[in-house]
């Protein structure tokens, strides 16, 4: 491949901000510093990014292309679903193996290998454990030879995903003896079954965030912070949704837990009671849901003092149509691919530094991608977003997303994404897919 110079742009990359110039060499950074110290012949290629901020390809953490629950699908797949997250500037995305109950979790695994093929951003996947069978616990031990680096699991959702804390307990044992981390989706399961029967016969738009309150999530955060504590397991808060479970992991990692939490945009910019009277209440359904102007504060508090470690988008790609096609039982989950880094980027106050850690270093960091990804340094992979820092309305008819239509549709954003490299490879320019169907890749934590 041909050798790759970026001059003039702002480099902001692990917290620090540095106006040089890049040396790509074969998909790798090859060198930081003054473009003349390079040695450049007329067969590189110069890319002026004059004006321009550069970040490290964005890591999303928590997404979910080609989805299958058991009960919704998305019908994205990955050539679609890939493009999407690349025009976003998401060079790897982190998405899930999803076993269907009794699936062993290696041919789970071999089944999401196959369809993430098309792919051309780079994957890998955290892999969801529904049971604590003997085979489900000696597949984590395998985990790591598979290259991967973390477990799914689950406090609710019934009948499939639930898990008891005896099940978590043993899971959380292993895990912690793989060396692995352990994303857990966190709401108490009797709170949410018991508003769910008291309050489900009723007007569901309206009282939707009330069928989840605030309460269910921080219990199950602070019970799976203990139970990490007693198994020595390393855990991630998934989709804090509210100020006090990020209070609660801060708390936790003051006492010398090996806690980590992530937010979305969705919870730092849509959290309004008046969306579930609005005509199109579907557009702001998922799981934990919206809570109020309050909660939104308080995230954003949080965020600016660094007491959040990651902002994924938890993308789900069902469309217009599927959201709309049974009130009653509307599949949770929104589009965010594009809107991720525009959105978090808006937030009053926020850095440029801050927005490069919460989407590019910290996951890395906590997932074990570092030093390949999540900064621009010699030796890591040269994953390289080229951005215009204005601020635009966000109009989803000028999105290509899949599921055709955005929630923060009229919201103001910041940073236009112009230029995304994987590897090197320019994958996308202005919005135009570039790279070939397939040519994002497996990456193989540890190898
Ligand atoms: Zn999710």
């Amino acid at each position: 491949m041909q050798r790759k110079c970026f001059i003039n742009g702002t480099i902001i990359s692990n917290a620090v901000r540095q106006n040089t110039d890049i040396l790509v060499d074969n998909g790798i950074i090859a060198a930081l510093g003054d473009h003349k110290a390079f040695g450049l012949t007329k067969d590189d290629e110069i890319i002026d990014c004059s004006g321009r901020i550069i970040l490290p390809g964005i890591i999303d953490a928590h997404c979910h292309i080609q989805l299958d629950t058991g009960i919704f699908q998305t019908h994205d797949g990955w050539w679609n679903g890939s493009q999407e997250a690349a025009r976003g500037g998401i060079t790897t995305v982190i998405d899930f193996v999803g076993p269907q109950p009794g699936e062993d979790l290696r041919h789970a695994l071999d089944f999401r290998l196959e369809q993430a093929k098309d792919s051309i951003v780079d994957y890998t996947f955290h892999m969801t454990v529904l049971d604590d069978t003997e085979q489900s616990l000696d597949a984590i031990d395998k985990c790591p030879g598979w290259g991967i680096s973390s477990l799914k699991i689950y406090t609710t959702y019934r009948p499939n995903y639930y898990l008891d804390d005896q099940a978590i307990v043993r899971i959380l044992e292993r895990a912690a003896k793989a060396g692995l981390t352990v994303l857990v989706h966190c709401e108490n399961d009797a709170i949410v079954t018991h508003e769910t029967a008291r309050i489900a016969s009723k007007d569901l738009w309206r009282d939707y965030p009330r069928l989840r309150p605030a309460i269910a999530e921080v219990e199950a955060a602070e019970r799976i912070i203990r139970l990490a504590d007693y198994t020595g397991a390393r855990v991630v808060i998934a989709h804090n949704s509210s100020e006090q479970t990020a209070d609660v992991v801060s708390q936790a990692r003051a006492e010398g837990i090996s806690v980590f939490n992530e937010t979305c945009p969705q919870y730092l910019f849509l959290c309004d009671e008046d969306n579930f009277s609005s005509d199109e209440p579907w557009r702001f359904i998922l799981q934990p849901p919206l809570r109020d102007e309050l909660a939104l504060d308080g995230l954003a508090q949080a965020i600016l003092a660094d007491d959040i470690d990651m902002v994924i988008t938890d993308h789900c790609a069902y469309t217009r149509d599927e959201k709309t096609a049974n009130p009653l039982a509307t599949p949770g989950g929104l589009p965010g691919f594009e809107t991720l880094l525009p959105m978090l980027a808006s937030l009053p106050d926020i850095t440029w530094e801050q927005v490069s850690c919460l989407l590019c270093r910290n996951p890395a960091q906590i997932y074990g991608l570092w030093p390949h990804k999540g900064a621009i340094a010699p030796g890591f992979d040269a994953d390289i977003i080229v951005i215009r820092d204005e601020t635009y309305t966000i109009d989803e008819t000028q999105l290509q997303s899949f599921a055709g239509y955005s929630p923060f549709n009229g919201h103001e954003a910041r940073g236009i994404i112009e230029r995304v490299f994987r590897r090197g490879e320019e994958i996308i320019h202005h919005g135009k897919t570039l790279a070939a169907q397939g040519s994002g890749r497996f990456f193989k934590v540890g190898d």
